[in-house]
């Protein structure tokens, strides 16, 4: 399929050409036709799949027609959980649309007020903004969306994980009744499905599943560490690989970040931490080094990274399983991005079988253990989903089974810590454990 065959105008098709895009992705050739025709949507994508041009063109397509209603309000507004996901949106708005006359702005909260009034002082087309701010303007009376014809939620289940529901709902509340709403999410839970029917009218389903992100483009790898001086002692040998020239390292807390991030710089590498306490200036300047391969090595927590884009990520490494098997999507999901290929590494300790276990549910899929020589953990992993003995549903270490290491169990050749890691491959399948041995 192309973009010419999605009925899109040529300023918009002249816009994707210059990004260097040459065929829509699953979800675009999917959500595109549908939005056009101007049906509530709801979209089932991970970032990474190319869901924010799903929405964005459409969006654009809709302003090239001129609007019957009088007023200065937009006509689109974009709500996303965090304002680096708002600030990608806003970038995507300008390149998809650099042909095109829009009106476009952010509306996020931890920026001056002064600016935002500017902005919406004149009349605006395209805003995308973060929940509070969007509210606080509401109040302020300075934001009327009497003109607004399409709603998008941008990665909604984290707007409701991040206690948004509310804030959504009275913004919806403020958006005329006939408008278009475009709900994007990885997950359909309960809430997630009540709000979907609070907010949009007769609504089609899109799904790109998250597996295909995980299964295509990226290759995911397993190593049990017993404690955090042996994730300390996996991180400095992966590290030392050439072939990570720029990696997300994802650490549970805000204080692992910064902790892991300075211990990281002192040994000499050029690492940086990313979280939610740093201002909004910090975290801009690091994800432009980052960009700018000044930072080779950024540890993030998760909310710092949601929406991340930065392209050339070769790997991510979990240094921290997340609690939640989303999270572990959309981390991974920061590499491989568009057809390039990427390294999901995962360290799990003893205290984090249950995070594992939730994950490989998730992904249907049972990630591959990898052991490094002179770095095997002293304690084999039972897990719940695959591999020898364990039991459905109660993950555990089994700490009578102590590993005699790889060498001896599996023949393969000895070797000193720096060798590569992907010699001696452990993998579980469902029924048994596959030993495959020397896998280049
Ligand atoms: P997203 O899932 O929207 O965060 O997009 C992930 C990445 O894919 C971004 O860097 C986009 O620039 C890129 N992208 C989006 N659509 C396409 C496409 N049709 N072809 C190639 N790359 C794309």
């Amino acid at each position: 399929m192309s973009f010419e065959s999605l009925n899109l105008s040529a300023p918009i098709l002249k816009a994707i050409s210059a990004c260097g895009y040459t065929a829509p992705t699953p979800i675009q050739a999917q959500s595109i036709p549908l939005a056009l025709e101007g049906k509530d949507l709801i979209g089932s994508a991970q970032t990474g799949t190319g869901k924010t041009a799903s929405f964005v063109l459409p969006a654009l397509e809709r302003l090239l027609t001129p609007s019957e209603l009088r007023g200065k309000g937009p006509r689109v507004l974009v709500l996303t959980p965090t304002r680096e996901l708002a600030t990608q949106v806003s970038d995507a708005v300008r390149s998809y649309g650099k042909f095109m006359r829009v009106r476009s702005g952010s509306i996020l909260g931890g920026m001056p007020y002064r600016f935002q009034m500017d902005l919406l002082s004149r009349p605006v087309d395209f805003i995308v903004g973060t929940p509070g701010r969007i509210i606080d303007h509401l109040e302020r009376r300075t934001l009327n969306l009497s003109r607004l014809e399409l709603l998008v939620l941008d990665e909604a289940d984290r707007m409701l994980d991040m206690g948004f529901s509310e804030d959504v709902d009275r913004i919806a509340a403020a958006c005329p009744e006939g408008r278009q709403t475009m709900l994007f999410t990885a997950t359909m839970d309960d809430p997630m499905a009540k709000l979907a029917a609070r907010l949009l009218t007769d609504p089609v389903r899109v799904a790109v599943e998250g597996k295909e992100v995980a299964e295509l483009q990226i290759e995911q790898r397993l190593h049990v560490a017993d404690d955090m001086r042996h994730k300390n002692r996996l991180l400095q040998h992966l590290i030392s690989d050439a072939s990570v020239s720029k990696a997300i390292i994802f650490s549970a807390t805000k204080r692992d970040a910064d902790q892991l991030a300075a211990d990281l710089y002192a040994q000499g590498h050029a690492a940086a931490a990313l979280h939610g306490d740093m201002s909004q200036g910090a975290r801009n300047r690091t994800i432009v080094n980052m960009r700018r391969g000044k930072v080779r090595l950024l540890v993030a927590t998760d909310v710092a990274a949601r929406g991340l884009d930065v392209s050339g990520i070769t790997h991510v490494i979990n240094y921290d399983l997340p609690k939640f098997a989303e999270d572990y999507v959309h981390r991974i999901g920061r590499t491989g991005r568009a057809g390039a290929s990427g390294v999901a590494i995962s360290f799990c300790s003893l205290n984090e079988v249950a995070y594992l276990d939730r994950i490989e549910r998730y992904t249907g899929k049972a990630l591959p253990q990898h052991v490094i020589p002179g770095l095997e953990p002293t304690r084999q992993l039972r897990r719940a989903n695959a591999g020898p003995g364990g039991k459905k549903g109660r993950p555990s270490f089994d700490p009578r089974r102590k590993s005699t290491g790889p060498k001896a169990r599996f023949g393969a050749p000895g070797g000193k810590p720096g060798r590569r890691d992907q010699d001696v491959v452990v993998e579980y399948r469902r029924g048994g454990r596959r030993d495959s041995g020397k896998q280049g």
